[in-house]
């Protein structure tokens, strides 16, 4: 039937007996009841079940879960006691395998449609998902709002739904152990002296937030409490040290914890959602934690950018490094590099790597990182990819040695780019001067399928093919699905490239 022909049918309230028949985007079931489109969310693909339109449109509505009828041989009870109410994992209630195969089609169904590849050809190309070996107490970080709830009891949790009311966290799944048993120390801590947690609406109160991360291969513990702390800034007189009542009581609790290595206070006074203020003060320990990941150590602020879930970020990191096939000799732009976790660990089998980012102190961190890992064959830029790569395309193919050398006439046409853009994919002109520099091959590390699948068609417009693709569940229980991509050049590039060549003038490359 086609959708014009789709007379309105349903309304709001209307309650329909329905097959799940497909996935959304969101990990909602989709089900359809004579060409009407019911999207559920908590429905299960392979569920039969009654739900009631909340929201109709002309030929689609949303509808809420009223019970499951027949349940789908992929529905589990979600592990997770608050995975409804919290809303950060939207399908615990579906088998891990099940989850593998939706993340897998949802990177291909984008590719092919998005992309306008073939659906056979992909197929052939793609390699199976990498998937969590156990997809629990994976993640490294935490962050928690501080307030009370509607019996007045202090509670460090998460928002509720979309409000901002909050609900106590209770063991969250995906997180490590020791994060309710820190929650804990510090809340009894403020109940017991009377230490006042935050109130956006007022902006009265003390404790916003708290912050905990660990280093999966160090052990190492951090928790950074997010004040809003105004006294001894507003009189002048400085602080001694002392910045919550009976500190020194919290800190000796806190360092029961085995793994305790850094305890700190972030100060933020303003009126934002911004949960980290610019200042941090450590307490107690170090200023930071280290972790290991792909054989390099890394050093973790509470405000540096570090992956969350290690271990598949390493299992993500090895299949670029594997992609960008290196021997020892090749020249690497690695662009949206962050603290240069990629960059350093493609640098041991390169023969120099170049990392472009944004942020000034993501590039500090990957310079630092550098010199901790004794790595002397990487250069950092910081600016956006957009803007640093065609500046330096256009000095060099004057064919000048640029910045004293630090970026050689060999930068201009790599061996590799890798790039790892945030969700809203590369920027035009990065591809664009991308396409002109050449590279032999291409590694495409992305975390939204949609706009990978976008700048693939263009950098395949422009001469490269794909080669090969493969997804890696880097978010369980959530719907985000990473993906890695190897692209080389095509035979139309070559022949560009030999003709350009054989001017014996570089320069001439466009
Ligand atoms: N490759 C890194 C970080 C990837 S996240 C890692 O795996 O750890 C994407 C990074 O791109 C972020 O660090 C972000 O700050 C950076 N970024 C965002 N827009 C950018 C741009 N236009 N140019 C360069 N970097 C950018």
């Amino acid at each position: 039937m086609k959708n014009q022909d789709i007379p309105v049918r349903y309304k709001k309230d209307d309650v329909l007996t329905v097959e799940i028949t497909d996935i959304g985007n969101d990990g909602e079931g989709i089900g359809k009841v004579e060409g009407y489109t019911l999207f559920i969310k908590d429905a299960v693909i392979g569920d039969r079940v009654r739900a009631k339109i909340m929201k109709a449109k002309k030929n689609y509505a949303y509808a809420h879960l009223e019970e499951v009828l027949e349940a789908s041989p992929y529905r589990q009870d979600a592990p997770c006691p608050v995975a409804r109410a919290c809303g950060g994992c939207q399908i615990q209630n579906m088998t891990y395998d099940r989850q593998l195969k939706f993340k897998q089609n949802k990177v291909r169904n984008n590719i092919v449609r998005l992309g306008g590849f073939d659906e056979s050809f992909i197929d052939s190309i793609t390699e199976p998902i990498i998937g969590m070996d156990n997809p629990w107490r994976y993640r490294n970080k935490a962050q928690y709002p501080v307030g009370r709830d509607k019996n007045g009891k202090i509670v460090a949790g998460f928002y509720a739904g979309r409000t901002h009311s909050i609900i106590q966290a209770a063991d969250c799944l995906i997180g490590i152990e020791e994060n309710s048993k820190i929650l804990d120390i510090i809340t009894s801590h403020m109940e017991k002296h009377g230490i006042e947690p935050y109130d956006e609406t007022s902006g009265s109160g003390l404790v916003r937030h708290i912050l905990i991360r660990k280093g999966f291969a160090s052990g190492q513990i951090m928790v950074c409490l997010v004040l809003n702390y105004r006294k001894g800034r507003d009189d002048g007189t400085g602080n001694s040290g002392e910045f919550l009542a009976g500190q020194d009581e919290l800190l000796n609790n806190l360092r029961s914890i085995p793994g305790m290595t850094s305890v700190s206070v972030s100060i933020n006074t303003e009126k934002t959602n911004v949960i980290m203020g610019k200042e941090i003060v450590t307490i107690w320990g170090s200023a930071a934690i280290t972790d290991t990941l792909c054989g390099l150590s890394f050093e973790i602020s509470p405000l540096s950018f570090y992956q969350v879930n290690p271990v598949q970020a390493q299992r993500l990191y090895n299949q670029a490094i594997e992609y960008a096939d290196l021997t020892g000799s090749e020249s690497v732009w690695d662009l949206y590099c962050g603290i240069g976790t990629i960059t350093l660990s493609m640098a041991k089998s390169a023969g120099k790597v170049y990392g472009v980012e944004i942020i000034p102190d993501a590039v500090e961190d990957a310079k630092r990182n550098a010199v901790r890992n004794k790595v002397d064959n990487a250069e950092f830029f910081c600016g956006k990819a957009e803007e640093v790569l065609p500046d330096f395309y256009e000095k060099l193919s004057k064919g000048k040695d640029i910045l004293d050398g630090k970026l050689p006439g060999s930068a201009l046409h790599p061996d590799v780019i890798v790039v790892d853009p945030p969700r809203k994919g590369c920027d035009d002109k990065c591809l664009e001067t991308m396409l002109l520099m050449k590279p032999e091959r291409i590694v495409y590390v992305s975390c939204d399928s949609a706009t990978l699948a976008r700048d693939l068609r263009i950098l395949c417009d422009g001469g490269y093919e794909l080669k090969k693709i493969r997804a890696c569940d880097m978010f369980s229980w959530s719907c985000h699905v990473e993906t890695v991509v190897l692209l080389s050049k095509g035979v139309k590039c070559f022949d560009e490239w030999l003709e350009a060549v054989s001017d014996e003038d570089c320069g001439k490359l466009k």
